[in-house]
């Protein structure tokens, strides 16, 4: 099925400093660069990239530039000479941000607003889109020192319910997995997004009976980069984090629910990872890590990490035991580790659950069968309030 929709995507400019090269994944097509003029001296700009990307975009003066952060995009093909004979921009740089970033800056040669940015997915790839109008040079230079521009915010709606919540209850952020541009597994007419999506809004509901704080990474078919999934939960200062995903798996007849936690060998890495590429206000809540070096943070996460590695993992045996006895679950091995990003927050356990995969017909049936679902649920509700008694129990024995 071809799937089209509009992204917008506001990453905060955090101060990104050079790096080491990265493998690209998406890059710019062959002759992909267009600019466009519009009516009322605007002008469009138009990127077709090999493949979507989380992007953001914003502007700063002195000189005036619209600056474009792409994640893995190859602009090497991009020529500046195709600025030859536009009268709207004065210079065209690309460069390789740190971690996996890709920049192009625009420098403007008269003050332009940015009206619209977008992002089209289509069969063959995707078009990155920036609608500049003409504005004044004061206009400009409010819109550059407000990078928050709501136009450009892709704050889940569900965030808002943040301030009704209540310290002391248990506070769980469920991830429905996929969304928007990237619909997960497929199957007909059926996508792992839709089902995570309904899925997590029936869990939701049964947790919220039972007394327990629960926000959605995504409330409706948004498309939420992965990072952004774990900083929700960062700024909830979320107890849990779980991932819901029901996906394809290639051999055999692979059915049945498992459970995964962060690899030890990934969860090595993790730290190093996160430091190099987030916002340091997001790694560990009430730890203020600005300012500090990527080995400082790193050390600091670790540590954290020697706290939340066992509740993740206990977390998960809790979770396979309420899951076994309700629903089928993989015959082998149901509890697994693997280096999934969203897995990698370092103070907030996380597990992520395949309720089954698409593979199967026997999964697909189930979970559109109210049964399962009732079953699958009521597993979670148990998985999530045995460890937390549990774990309540054992919380004096960490280190503060
Ligand atoms: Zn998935």
């Amino acid at each position: 099925m071809r799937v089209l929709a509009t992204v917008l995507i506001w990453v905060m400019g955090a101060a990104l400093g050079l790096a080491s090269p990265v493998a690209a994944q998406s890059r710019l097509v062959q002759g992909g660069a267009q600019i466009v003029a519009t009516d009322a001296g605007g002008v469009t700009v138009r990127f077709a990239i090999s493949q979507a990307v989380p992007f953001s975009v914003h502007t700063r003066v002195n000189p005036m530039q619209v600056i474009l952060d792409t994640q893995q995009v190859d602009w090497s093909g991009l020529q500046a000479n195709m600025l030859t004979g536009a009268p709207y921009f004065t210079d065209l740089r690309v460069g390789r941000m740190r971690s996996g970033w890709s920049r192009l800056v625009l420098t403007l040669a008269a003050p332009m607003a940015i009206d619209q940015a977008g992002l089209q997915q289509s069969d063959t790839g995707a078009q990155l889109m920036l609608k500049l109008v003409p504005t004044t040079a004061d206009h400009f230079a409010a819109l550059a020192h407000a990078p928050d521009d709501p136009r450009f915010t892709l704050a889940p709606p569900v965030l808002a319910r943040a301030a009704a919540i209540d310290k002391d209850a248990l506070h769980v952020v469920l991830d429905p997995g996929h969304g928007g541009i990237d619909p997960g597994a497929t199957r007909g007419s059926i996508t792992e997004a839709d089902l995570m999506l309904s899925l997590a809004r029936q869990v939701q509901e049964a947790l919220l009976r039972e007394g327990i704080e629960v926000t959605l990474t995504r409330a409706e078919d948004d498309f939420i980069p992965l990072p952004q999934r774990v900083a929700i939960a960062h700024d909830l200062g979320a107890d849990l984090f779980i991932s819901l995903h029901a996906d394809t798996v290639e051999q055999g007849q692979v059915s049945g629910a498992s459970v995964y936690t962060l690899a030890q060998q990934a969860s090595d890495t993790a730290s190093a990872r996160l430091a190099a590429e987030h916002d340091r206000d997001a790694l560990l809540a009430g730890v203020d890590l600005q300012g500090q070096k990527d080995d400082v943070a790193r050390v600091l996460m670790d540590l954290a990490r020697l706290d939340t590695q066992p509740r993740s993992e206990s977390l998960a045996t809790h979770m396979v035991g309420a899951l076994a006895a309700r629903v089928p679950i993989l015959a082998t091995q149901p509890h697994r580790q693997a280096d999934f990003s969203v897995l990698r927050s370092a103070d907030i356990p996380s597990v992520l659950i395949e309720a089954g995969f698409l593979s199967s017909q026997a999964d697909l049936t189930n979970l559109q069968d109210p049964q399962w679902r009732a079953g699958f649920t009521a597993a979670i509700v148990e998985g999530i309030t045995v460890w937390a008694d549990e774990d309540a129990l054992l919380a004096p024995l960490r280190r503060k």
